[in-house]
């Protein structure tokens, strides 16, 4: 009778990332197996010492008996991540004309040209760029220090080793700053032409914007929006200062930097949040008047200046 291998626990698994530098032990990479130094049915137990991360490439030659176990222990000790400070580059395969954005429930869609989902101060977070007649994509996502977390630069990923976790999964990237709080839940989803950020608090110069499924929240000021579906423009959501000659967006907001209470702003939030229905197939803008804050500055683009008549079916002035 064979025994049923228990799995191997969470936080087993997370004291083998950190400790590998979250990717394969050999080359770097962030996507990996967990793999048993001496076999599990020798040891028959999960231990974290006897656990590293291999690729499926160097997992494979260490099945195959190719990678002796005493050089996979000894380079268990020394992870190509630990020194670097980051993983080495894994490819996404986004390939294709169209694709698709959904930042916090508002979906961005896009055929034949480049779109930016969220830009900050004229910083892009996330978008695609046509390169060559494909739409790639890029990423660029930063601690409070300013210090790269996550960047994908036309389809390569590279995330930092710094914060608490970073676990890959199936094709779900969750970074976490500490236990219980995550900085960024990503599904990459190239064979769909399409990302998904559906978690997280991130910040850039000084403006912090909260993702759910349900929608997006610009804390500063308690702007949420939710459930909206922009097509063939630019730039989706543009918050901050954006440059006299930058590009249209869908959606401009406005930000004073005064200091304010982030987790009031939090609870109302996830207050407004747990209101909203999941829509991430809207097709009309929506920004729920009631969930600005008075003051707040929102500047749809002005029909008049609007010169993609596409743009029509997608973007209105709010009441
Ligand atoms: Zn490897």
């Amino acid at each position: 009778m064979t025994e049923k291998r228990p799995e191997i626990g969470q936080a087993i698994k997370r004291e083998v990332r950190q400790r590998c530098g979250f990717g394969c032990i050999f080359c770097g990479i962030p996507v990996y197996h967990y793999d048993h130094i001496s076999e599990y049915s020798t040891v028959k137990q999960h231990s974290a010492e006897n656990i590293t991360l291999l690729c499926g490439y160097h997992h494979d030659l260490k099945t195959r008996g190719q990678i002796p176990t005493e050089v996979v222990r000894i380079k268990n000790q020394e992870p190509v991540n630990k020194p670097q400070g980051e993983t080495a580059p894994h490819t996404l395969f986004y390939y294709g004309n169209s694709a698709r954005i959904v930042a916090g429930g508002n979906e961005i869609l896009t055929s034949d040209r480049s779109v930016s989902a969220l830009k900050i101060d004229g910083h892009s977070l996330v978008d695609f760029e046509l390169v060559e007649g494909q739409l790639m994509l890029n990423m660029d996502f930063r601690d409070k220090a300013g210090e790269a977390v996550l960047t994908v630069r036309k389809n390569e990923l590279v995330h930092s080793t710094h914060l608490w976790d970073y676990e890959f999964v199936s094709k779900t990237l969750t970074i976490r700053e500490r236990r219980g709080n995550i900085y960024i839940s990503i599904t990459f989803s190239p064979d769909k032409q399409s990302v998904i950020l559906a978690k997280g608090l991130v910040s850039h110069n000084g403006i912090d914007v909260l993702f759910d499924a349900r929608g997006l929240c610009i804390l500063n000021n308690r702007t949420m929006l939710s459930g909206n579906s922009v097509r063939g423009i630019d730039t989706a959501i543009s918050v901050g200062v954006s440059g006299p000659n930058s590009p249209p967006s869908a959606v401009h907001i406005d930000v004073s930097r005064g200091p304010y209470d982030q987790q009031e702003a939090i609870s109302w939030a996830r207050k407004q949040m747990s209101r909203a229905k999941i829509n991430s197939n809207a097709t009309t803008p929506r920004i729920d008047h009631s969930m600005i804050a008075p003051g707040t500055k929102l500047t749809w683009m002005s029909i008049a200046f609007m010169p993609y008549p596409w743009a029509l079916d997608t973007c209105r002035r709010p009441r």
